[in-house]
């Protein structure tokens, strides 16, 4: 039996189908939404569908931006010819959150998962491969150390080193299965500066 009626039911179901929401969290969010005056509901509503309709790739790294080229491409004091791979966007968050990095990113949106039905051609690798036909010194993979993140590691890897473009990898130290956003800013610079050559 539903505990709630219609609406404030949907509401719960759709929050509690947000990454990291529990039931008990989304009902809490939505009696909290219920509460708020009505112009802070319509701005955040409001919010959600601008920032789905306006966020879109990066057309050089495929990040996440409202811009043409996001903020770090953007930059020409950023050094273009060294890439740091990453999974997600969070990713690179993180490591521009150690403000160290100077070089620019491309960010796959996922890694392979055979299990997950996830191959090469479902992340972001042909706009990387695309990329490395340019001026490029260095590519950094920093996906998780995952199982999925070291096969793509791999996959990257082999793909790449043909063309003699020097590739690394981010050291250990980022814990097995541990996600890149979670850890902390000088265990992550510590991993970039003990990478290793693939
Ligand atoms: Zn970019």
């Amino acid at each position: 039996m539903d505990l709630y009626t219609g609406d404030i039911n949907q509401l719960i179901t759709e929050l509690g189908a947000l990454p990291g929401i529990g039931s008990k969290t989304a009902e809490r969010m939505a009696f909290h939404i219920i509460n708020l005056p009505h112009d802070r509901v319509k701005r955040l509503s409001d919010i959600i569908i601008r920032a789905k309709e306006n966020v879109k790739y990066c057309k050089e790294c495929c990040t996440l931006t409202d811009q043409e080229l996001c903020p770090v491409c953007a930059n020409q004091k950023r050094d273009h010819h060294m890439i740091m791979v990453v999974e997600n966007t969070r990713d690179l968050a993180a490591y521009e959150k150690t403000g160290k990095y100077e070089g620019v990113y491309h960010v796959l949106h996922g890694a392979i998962s055979p299990m997950n039905g996830i191959g090469p051609a479902d992340i972001k690798l042909k706009e990387l491969i695309a990329r490395l036909e340019g001026d490029v010194n260095e590519v950094i993979i920093a996906t998780n150390s995952s199982l999925e993140g070291e096969t793509t590691a791999m996959y990257i890897s082999k793909l790449i080193k043909p063309a003699g473009i020097k590739v690394t990898r981010i050291a250990s130290g980022v814990p097995v299965g541990g996600d890149l956003e979670n850890i902390d800013e000088v265990t992550l610079l510590r991993a970039f500066e003990g990478r290793i050559e693939l």
